[in-house]
């Protein structure tokens, strides 16, 4: 079985995705780097986890750095933009690339990761900066939309079995804001009935 280095956001996201590669007879190992999380409180719920399911399930469980300075440095000057906007693009750029720096290290030669199972995440944006980085790097990016196949459905399937923590924001400070403008905003429209 071939080995390919699954850059993993959360246990929900990661729980399709280690089942399709699994069918693909791809042996995957997680790699779980996000410094984009906020604040290490909800870093910490996510990235233990991710652990604790790969553990379950047999799965090779690898961490990066809680590098924060770097995300900041990335998105720097993007904090208004929406989700799916170029902040979002920067934050992908800095994880994957990180996440090919670790296959290369690891003598692994492909990557992917499960960002794509989100319906909240645009695939075509996700694959484009996969295939940058591919180019720089040397090692394999391969396109897996994981949402397809009624992917996102099973994932929150299999969260909710494994009794699994689910987030109610992407990530980042930012998001966070935009979930509260959410529910400020739904408040504001019940409270008129
Ligand atoms: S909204 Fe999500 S993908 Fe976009 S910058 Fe924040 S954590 Fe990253």
């Amino acid at each position: 079985m071939e080995k390919i280095l699954l850059h993993a956001c959360c246990a929900p996201c990661a729980s399709y995705p280690l089942l399709k590669l699994k069918q693909d007879n791809r042996q995957a190992v997680v790699f779980f780097y996000n410094p984009n999380i906020y604040p290490l409180k909800e870093y910490d719920i996510r990235r233990i986890e991710l652990e604790k399911y790969c553990k379950k399930l047999g799965v090779e469980y690898l961490e990066g750095d809680y590098d924060t300075e770097n995300y900041y440095s990335a998105v720097n000057g993007l904090e208004k933009e929406p989700e799916k906007g170029l902040r979002c693009d920067k934050c992908f750029y800095l994880r994957l690339l990180k996440t090919a720096q670790k296959a290369r290290e690891l003598n692994i030669n492909s990557f992917t990761t499960t960002l794509s199972v989100s319906p909240h995440k645009n695939s075509k944006k996700i694959f484009e900066i996969g295939d940058m980085i591919a180019q720089q790097t040397g090692v394999e990016f391969l396109k897996y939309d994981f949402k397809k196949q009624d992917g996102f459905k099973i994932s929150r399937q299999i969260a909710k079995e494994n009794n699994m923590y689910f987030q109610t924001y992407c990530g980042c400070e930012f998001s966070i804001r935009n979930q509260f403008n959410k529910n400020t905003l739904t408040f504001k429209l019940f409270s008129n009935f």
